[in-house]
């Protein structure tokens, strides 16, 4: 006799819960899958790997097996996969996130923290992030399609050595992408300055302004991908670690060591 058990994914994203991504991403998983919704009660893009550690996490259930949380990406998968549910999770499939994490966008995305806090599970976890512009486009379903075809692909051919995945996809319809390409991250210029305002009753405010424009978006890198009209899909590691210069750090330590 076969056992068969169902492959069991969390699904979530830094939007919110309601945003048209997560529910794209949902409707497209469910058959593939036994799919769990966690995601954060409103938009909480740029919120990175932060966790909420001075009040309690509530959670609501809105619908069956969608839950949304007063937290962070971060809090929503950790809850998740941490006591939330009384069985085990196989893997994260996070977005799909409105707008690109390309290059050092992977640093502040919650889209991309909601992926990294899955990385224990069984199988590699993914986060997608639609390439959005403008009010034009918006083909969320494109972004799912990809979710679905990558998810399709793991279950199909496990990857080794692979535990997160970024994936950005051009705002295109499905039938017009070019295909697939491994990429590593490109690099962005600095950032936009602050913009400042003031609040309606004239005190000072800031905004933080946009990313910078692509400084290394060369052949091989997530932006040329995208760009070219192709899904980029870039290995992540967890490991920050600039390890040609360890030694360099070494001899520049040694004359305080007496
Ligand atoms: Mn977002």
């Amino acid at each position: 006799m076969v056992f068969i058990r169902y492959v069991k994914i969390l699904v979530s994203n830094d939007d919110g819960y309601r945003s048209e991504g997560i529910r794209r991403l949902r409707a497209a998983l469910t058959g593939l899958a036994e799919v769990t919704v966690v995601a954060p009660d409103r938009n909480r893009s740029g919120a990175s790997n932060s966790l909420t550690l001075d009040v309690p996490l509530r959670v609501f259930e809105s619908e069956p097996d969608v839950y949304y949380v007063l937290g962070t990406p971060t809090d929503c998968v950790h809850l998740a996969i941490s006591g939330l549910f009384n069985f085990e999770y196989d893997m994260v499939v996070s977005g799909v996130n409105d707008g690109p994490n390309l290059g050092d966008d992977v640093l502040y995305s919650g889209t991309v923290a909601a992926a990294v806090e899955g990385r224990f599970l069984g199988l590699p976890t993914i986060a997608v992030s639609l390439c959005t512009q403008t009010d034009a486009g918006r083909h969320f379903e494109t972004g799912a399609e990809v979710a679905r075809t990558l998810v399709q692909q793991l279950l199909a051919s496990p990857l080794e050595g692979a535990l997160i995945l970024n994936v950005n996809v051009p705002d295109v319809p499905f039938a017009s992408l070019r295909g697939f390409r491994s990429t590593r991250l490109g690099f962005r210029h600095r950032s936009e300055r602050v913009v400042p305002a003031r609040d309606p009753r004239g005190r000072q405010v800031y905004w933080i302004g946009p990313a910078g424009p692509q400084q290394d978006a060369g052949p091989g890198t997530d932006f040329d991908a995208v760009a070219q009209g192709f899904v980029s899909v870039t290995p992540l590691q967890i490991d920050l670690t600039r390890h040609n210069a360890l030694n360099v750090v070494a001899n520049w330590l040694e004359g305080l060591n007496g």
